[in-house]
């Protein structure tokens, strides 16, 4: 399946949300959903969608959008999870958590998570000092992620090294100047989006 390449502000619309997939934008009045909140498409705004399946669908997708993750990855993602102990919901959620392109936004080195994929895709960042281009490659407690020595020049990283602040959440730490950072301890349940609904996503799975 082909990525999305149409306007991120439609999926906001389409999922009812905002799903800050802009960067600062999505936190300035620009934000196109503050001023358009209906759902996109000629018969948007009067479509009616609140069957249990639509909800447990409309779920699923704005958390794929959210974390830019195509279906079938998102669905090996609840297969994995489904086989691990625990709640399989929450458990699905950590582990996309763990994705380095994820911890890569986390940690400030991208405005959205879209442009920290590309910072990852396009080898700029090491995981324990070896390079890592894969978006998906799950980090674990203790490793180590920096830019590598030769791009930190690069323009898309001098606003963090200036010392731009970033709420960082309390399973990873990250030094501004040196931009490297680290993941100190696994992300739980607690470190998770709260306004992600996972229990309609594993109901729409076990269907
Ligand atoms: Fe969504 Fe961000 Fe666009 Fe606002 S600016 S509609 S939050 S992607």
């Amino acid at each position: 399946m082909a990525r999305y390449t149409g306007s991120v502000c439609r999926l906001c619309r389409r999922e009812g949300a905002k799903l800050f997939l802009k960067g600062e934008r999505c936190y300035s009045p620009k934000c196109a959903f503050t001023h358009r909140i209906t759902p996109p498409g000629q018969h948007g705004a009067s479509r009616k969608k609140n069957s249990e399946y639509s909800l447990q669908l409309r779920e699923k997708q704005k958390t794929k959008r959210i974390y830019g993750i195509l279906e079938k990855q998102f669905k090996l993602y609840y297969e994995k999870a489904d086989k691990m102990r625990g709640m399989t919901g929450e458990n699905m959620l950590i582990l996309i958590e763990r994705r380095l392109d994820n911890v890569a936004y986390k940690l400030g080195l991208g405005a959205s998570r879209a442009q920290a994929r590309q910072i990852v895709s396009h080898g700029l960042l090491c995981v324990n000092g070896v390079t890592v281009n894969i978006p998906s490659f799950l980090v674990k407690a203790g490793d180590e992620i920096s830019v590598k020595e030769n791009k930190k020049d690069k323009a898309v990283f001098a606003d963090i090294k200036a010392g731009r602040s970033v709420n960082l959440p309390k399973w990873l730490t990250f030094d501004n100047e040196k931009l490297k950072g680290a993941v100190v301890a696994l992300p739980t349940g607690e470190d998770i989006d709260s306004a992600i609904a996972d229990h309609l996503i594993v109901e729409l799975y076990s269907r």
